[in-house]
């Protein structure tokens, strides 16, 4: 049996009930047969593989919090500190209900590659709670954040391990966290990146990930002979990343149709007014249905159906495994040409294989949303300069960050003979770098 074979079987007897962080282990090993079979004893001596998917530490903890009712309430805190091999843990926390160990563990493992990927100091690393905020009140949130924090705090710090948001931890959460870590350690340091602009904050860190998402996008197109002016773009999501893919694309001409959350989708032929999805998203935090309530031109429909509205380009900006074969046939069959993804794993392995084998252009997740996590390294920065840089320095940073990203990711593709295959120029390229650093730092 191949080497990765039999890492791959490893993983999963560890891991029994993790299904997803088997798909994304998978994934990854799957692109990387080409260079691991080049040099297979090699890595098995050194178990190269088996290093690199169990994490250097996995933390769980109890968050209790009362609620407004006076009922009190438990939910389960997770830090995955998964590789420090290229600089300290750095990923997102999402309060979900749906969250447990192994999907933090799949977006711990995600973020290794990612933040090798965007070419700065920033090791692998992902938290949060099966915490569901939506309609929890701001002191009930508060509650929450706090609680977390005073468990959480013992092990993160500006140069240990510095998280940041991810799905249901925005603004608000991000400065609930920060002022109870301040709180219980004194320290005013960058141990949280997203923050806002009052205290320590990075302009563009909030448009970041959706705006580095169509910076990619854009360069994959250039590649191939295209431009993004003109096109349909469908999105689904409404969080942070959909927001900002949107304004980005509008910005650069193309003309977005869709927005979605976990009920349904909004179809607009007259183009998506971002106005009017932020002001129900980040002030009234409403639903997608009140935007076709308030827009004539839009309609609702209940249920999962955006990936069945025609366009050019789909930019899955939602959850894992929000797209699946059916979804990617559909998209195919309406003349959809090219996918990146905003999202963490969005696309199903089975979708992902079909994008590749019918010729779609098709960038995966660790390198089309790694915008964000890059721009909170910018964050990290500029707090220990004690510096804020302009909207616009930052800006162009980040996309030159996203150009290099797509370069290196499309001549990795090249060097193994597998051109336009976009997810194993990133799996190879994010991969190459980090091993080069364990090798050099010993058996630890
Ligand atoms: P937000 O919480 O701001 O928004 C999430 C959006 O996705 C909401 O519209 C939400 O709808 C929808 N959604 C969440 N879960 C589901 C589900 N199970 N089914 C259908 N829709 C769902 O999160 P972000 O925008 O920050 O994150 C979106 C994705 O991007 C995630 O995969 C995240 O890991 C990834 N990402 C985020 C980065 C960031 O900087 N924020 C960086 C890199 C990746 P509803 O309100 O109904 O739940």
């Amino acid at each position: 049996m191949s080497y990765v074979d039999e890492v791959m079987e490893r993983v999963i007897a560890k891991n029994p009930s993790e299904k997803e962080f088997h798909q994304a282990v998978k994934e990854v090993l799957d692109s990387l047969r080409v260079v691991i079979e080049k040099n297979e004893e090699k890595f098995r001596k050194d178990a190269l593989l088996e290093r690199i998917t169990e994490p250097e530490r996995v933390i769980s903890f109890r968050v209790p919090w009362v609620d407004d009712k006076g009922q009190v309430q438990v939910n389960r805190g997770f830090r995955v500190q998964f590789s420090s091999a290229i600089g300290p843990y750095k990923g997102g926390l999402r309060l979900h209900p749906s969250v447990n160990q192994g999907i933090i563990k799949f977006l711990g493992f995600e973020q290794i590659f990612k933040n090798s990927l965007t070419g700065l100091p920033i090791g692998g690393g992902k938290g949060g709670a099966d915490f569901d905020p939506k309609g929890k009140s701001d002191r009930e949130i508060m509650a929450f954040c706090q609680s977390f924090m005073t468990e959480l705090f013992k092990y993160i710090g500006k140069d240990t391990d510095v998280p940041a948001g991810d799905i249901g931890v925005g603004g608000r959460e991000i400065g609930y966290l920060y002022g109870q870590y301040k709180r219980l350690t004194g320290l005013y340091e960058g141990v949280l990146t997203g923050k806002g602009l009052t205290y320590g904050g990075s302009l563009a860190r909030t448009e970041a990930t959706g705006y580095g998402l169509v910076y990619i996008t854009s360069e994959m197109l250039k590649a191939n002979g295209m431009e993004l002016a003109g096109k349909t773009v469908v999105i689904s999501g409404s969080g942070n990343v959909a927001i900002y893919a949107a304004q980005k694309a509008t910005q650069l001409g193309a003309k977005v149709v869709t927005m979605s959350d976990s009920n349904g989708y909004v179809y607009d032929p007259e183009g998506i007014d971002l106005a009017l999805v932020k002001e129900i998203k980040e002030v009234k935090r409403g639903r997608i249905k009140e935007y076709a309530e308030a827009k004539p031109s839009a309609k609702y429909t209940e249920g999962k159906g955006v990936w069945t509205v025609p366009c050019d380009i789909a930019l899955p900006c939602a959850t894992q495994n929000e797209l699946d074969l059916d979804d990617a046939k559909a998209l195919k069959a309406n003349g959809c040409f090219a996918v990146a993804e905003g999202a963490n794993m969005p696309s199903t392995r089975e979708a992902t294989d079909f994008f590749l084998e019918s010729g779609m252009l098709f960038m995966p997740g660790k390198a089309a949303n790694a915008g964000g996590v890059a721009t909170s390294a910018l964050e990290m920065s500029q707090n220990s300069q004690r510096m804020s840089w302009t909207f616009e320095e930052v800006d162009a940073k980040l996309h030159q960050i996203m150009v290099d990203i797509f370069k290196k990711v499309d001549e990795a593709s090249k060097k193994y003979g597998l051109e336009k295959n976009y997810v194993a120029g990133a799996n190879i390229a994010g991969f190459e770098k980090v091993v080069e650093a364990m090798n050099a730092q010993g058996i630890v």
